[in-house]
């Protein structure tokens, strides 16, 4: 079973909610030549479902296949599911809010999956740390974008057990990865809260966001006030 064109219209229509009430873009742009992270291809190259795809196609000229131009491009690319296309919109200065991806729509999060296959949170794509000022103020995130975040995976996953999948196995893929460092997954739960995942161990617990390290030009920055 797969997801067609017209649940990720469903998901699109129920999944609006910005990730926080602050404008990040212009956080983190200044560190990235003056363009948000997430919106250019040389940082985040947004990886799309074919049927995905189809819809964004049948709605707006915003979006073409992503040519790669590097040797990390090109690996995006072999990495990728075939049931997926790598894709790269016009440009920040032409987004269309309706027509962003789920990628656009979740960015910098993925759900997160225990080793018992239950999900517990939204977990951050750690790669960017040093780049997304959202990964060193995760105070900031909105409530109203977890419980849509929750929900809009809640139904692609009841349509799609490969995008489930996916996300069970990248989160095992973090497990091995904070393991190494020797630290815990910073996690925010589906109520809010925040979690840390032990390494190793994989113990889930309660947290605080100040015991989360911040990252790169963001270190050295004052936290911001949290999410009213
Ligand atoms: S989500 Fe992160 S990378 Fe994207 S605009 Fe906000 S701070 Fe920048
Ligand atoms: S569609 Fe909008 S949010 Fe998505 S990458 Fe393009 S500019 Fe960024």
């Amino acid at each position: 079973m797969a997801a067609k064109p017209e649940d990720y219209a469903r998901v699109y229509a129920a999944f609006t909610a910005p990730v926080s009430r602050y404008d990040c873009g212009r956080k983190c742009a200044p560190h990235n030549e003056g363009t948000p992270v997430c919106c250019s291809a040389d940082h985040a190259v947004p990886i799309v479902d074919k049927s995905e795809y189809e819809l964004l196609k049948s709605r707006t000229d915003l979006w073409h296949d992503y040519v790669p131009k590097d040797s990390a491009g090109r690996k995006i690319v072999a990495d990728m599911h075939a049931s997926c296309a790598a894709v790269e919109c016009k440009g920040v200065q032409f987004c269309e809010r309706d027509n962003r991806s789920m990628a656009c729509r979740a960015f910098p999060f993925f759900p997160y999956f225990t080793r018992e296959r239950k999900l517990v949170g939204l977990a951050y794509y750690w790669d960017f740390e040093d780049r997304c000022w959202i990964l060193s103020n995760l105070q900031v995130v909105d409530r109203d974008f977890v419980r849509e975040f929750v929900a809009a995976y809640e139904a692609l996953f009841a349509v799609d057990e490969d995008e489930r999948e996916g996300m069970v196995e990248h989160s095992a893929s973090m497990r091995r990865v904070f393991s190494r460092r020797n630290l815990p997954i910073p996690l925010v739960g589906l109520d809010g809260g925040f979690l840390a995942v032990e390494p190793r161990t994989h113990v889930l617990r309660p947290a605080r966001v100040d015991e989360f390290l911040r990252h790169g030009p963001y270190r050295d920055e004052p936290p911001a006030p949290a999410a009213g």
